[in-house]
């Protein structure tokens, strides 16, 4: 093995899978092998962590009382809201920490919006462990060592950022880019001609456009034919999906992330229906947000997430607050791990004359119309205690349809779809939006 391979640690592999035995475990031995794992999890938990000794004894459980991984919901709930108070409670990682800081090698943050970042703790395995994640992910959206890899997450505090070396691990040439402007990042792809990318997708979308008003076009010009997004929901949107898709002449890949936990821990295959997520190191649960009791497989529900060999902090029924559907059977790509899907957050949901509405479900309708950009903003007001939202969208440059007809249609396809639809239409010149080079800001919320 050369000096570089041991460093960054390179494994090269062949055929579909990155860790066949792992990917394609029959259920019932994942089960099994998920039920292990927890118990000692759980028993590390409250060996290790103030936090969980003590709320795991005012509950009166404990690991030993798990018999079936139903079990686990006996177990208290744990939300970002929990986090940032033991944070704040005991500086600098808080008591929910299960491992001396001495022992930790990298924190990611996420701002929120009280101000305080949340530290999110990795100990060197974790750190090694997400790396192998990342790698699988890659692998599994058919990344492989003869790729170039153009990098273009930030790598300020985000947990994305450190994602670059998964793609390393599988020998990937690497582009730790970041997030750039368009032209910088443009300039990077017609110079270097990489093959895969990652961004989110409003900037893929932009970027596409950005590239095609200097006159590249992307599809002939650059040799870019993967793109992974995350961070929005639009990878998993048909219409914004099939959009980029043309814009590039690329496959669009799906995936999943919260900082809280890893960079990214789902993620889609070959198959391109769903995002398999890595049951060796989570336990989902998905639940009826209000109740808390579990839902059907193919029903709607948020999702909550255990972590079965995190040691920085264990996270035990973490709320994720992100709105999910789940398939528990075998994927045609062979792969057991369930698949999800997202549908939005709950934070981000809001509510239009007794209909739950989520800017996904807005970005559908608008992504379905030719002659408008695909840009959009949601503006929530309240009047007579009521929620009013308000929308602005973006016409094309020499589209002749007037802005009423397009506001109608966006109307009319929210109306068909939801019930509901927009209180105004605001009909903007190309352009006038912000773009975003991180998550674009889609709703305003002034009530
Ligand atoms: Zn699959």
């Amino acid at each position: 093995m050369s000096q570089t391979a041991k460093i960054i640690n390179i494994q090269t592999k062949s055929g579909e899978f990155w860790d066949k035995s792992i990917e394609t475990l029959p259920r019932r031995h994942l089960e099994d092998l998920q039920l292990g794992l927890l118990r000692e999890h759980l028993d590390f938990a409250a060996r290790n962590s103030a936090f969980y000794a003590h709320t795991f004894r005012i509950g009166g459980i404990a690991a030993g009382d798990l018999k079936s991984l139903n079990d686990l919901g006996r177990f208290p709930f744990i939300n970002k809201q929990t986090l940032r108070e033991r944070q704040t409670a005991l500086p600098l990682l808080g008591d929910i920490a299960a491992v001396h800081e001495r022992d930790v090698v990298y924190v990611a943050a996420s701002s929120g919006s009280t101000g305080v970042p949340t530290l999110s703790p990795f100990t060197a395995a974790d750190f090694e462990a997400w790396q192998d994640i990342q790698a699988r992910l890659f692998y599994q959206a058919g990344m492989r060592a003869h790729d170039r890899y153009l990098h273009a997450l930030n790598f300020s505090l985000f947990v994305g950022g450190p994602d670059v070396i998964g793609a390393q691990k599988l020998g990937a040439l690497s582009i730790w880019a970041g997030t750039v402007p368009a032209e910088k990042l443009l300039f990077l792809a017609r110079e270097f001609q990489p093959t895969v990318t990652w961004t989110t997708p409003s900037y893929a979308w932009h970027l596409g456009e950005t590239a095609r008003s200097l006159g590249i076009d992307p599809a002939r010009d650059l040799a870019i034919r993967r793109i992974i997004v995350a961070g929005e929901p639009g990878g998993s949107i048909p219409a914004t999906r099939q959009a980029i898709e043309a814009l590039w002449n690329a496959e669009l890949f799906d995936f999943y992330g919260l900082s809280d936990i890893f960079g990214a821990c789902a993620g889609m295959c070959s198959a391109r229906n769903g995002l398999h997520i890595a049951e060796d190191h989570l336990l989902v649960e998905v639940l009826d947000p209000a109740t808390g009791e579990p839902v059907a497989d193919g029903e709607k529900g948020e999702m909550v997430l255990t972590t079965l060999q995190k040691q920085a902090r264990p996270m035990i029924r973490f709320r994720t607050g992100d709105i999910i559907t789940r398939d528990s059977s075998p994927c045609s790509c062979g792969r057991t791990h369930a698949r999800i899907w997202i549908h939005g957050r709950t934070d981000d949901m809001f509510i239009v004359n007794g209909v739950n509405i989520f800017p996904s479900d807005v970005e559908v309708a608008v992504r379905n119309i030719p002659e408008i950009t695909g840009e959009y903003r949601i503006t929530l007001t309240r009047e007579n205690r009521l929620t009013r939202f308000q929308l602005e969208i973006e016409r094309r440059d020499g589209e002749g349809i007037s802005d009423g007809a397009v506001s109608e249609r966006v109307k009319s396809l929210l109306r068909n779809r939801h019930g509901i639809s927009p209180h105004s239409v605001k009909v903007l010149a190309e352009g006038d939006l912000p773009r975003a080079v991180h998550k674009a800001k889609r709703v305003v919320d002034l009530r």
